[in-house]
């Protein structure tokens, strides 16, 4: 079992953007991308936000700022864009070791490993 399969999610947090002027109408807003295992080695990729709204809305599956949604009605519909993506573990390593790379020196990039 690879080290991180251990874990239920992990969490890239970015939150480089609290000092912008155009989030300073609150607490500033923290994005993320995530990773939560499903099933063994079966990773499901979202992005999210501490702070959704029409202003700054974006899709949780692919992370455009677009509403990808397609209500069909009665509590259904589906993700024009495809939906969640499923990725291995390899690829979840290889995007924290990115995300790693890219937070040297810089404390707004936070990598978070959940158990639950
Ligand atoms: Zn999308």
């Amino acid at each position: 079992m690879k080290e991180i399969e251990k874990y239920k999610s992990v969490y890239l947090r970015n939150r480089s953007f609290y000092e912008e002027e155009i989030w300073r109408t609150g607490t500033g807003v923290e994005y993320y991308e995530g990773y939560s295992q499903k099933s063994p080695g079966k990773w499901q990729h979202f992005y999210g936000s501490t702070r959704l709204s029409d202003y700054d809305y974006f899709c949780p599956c692919c992370g455009e700022s677009e509403d990808h949604w397609v209500d069909q009605g009665n509590g259904e519909g589906y993700y024009s864009c495809g939906g969640y993506k499923t990725v291995t573990t390899e690829e979840v390593q290889k995007r924290i070791a990115e995300f790693e790379t890219r937070r040297k020196g810089d404390d707004n990039y936070v990598v978070e490993y959940r158990e639950k």
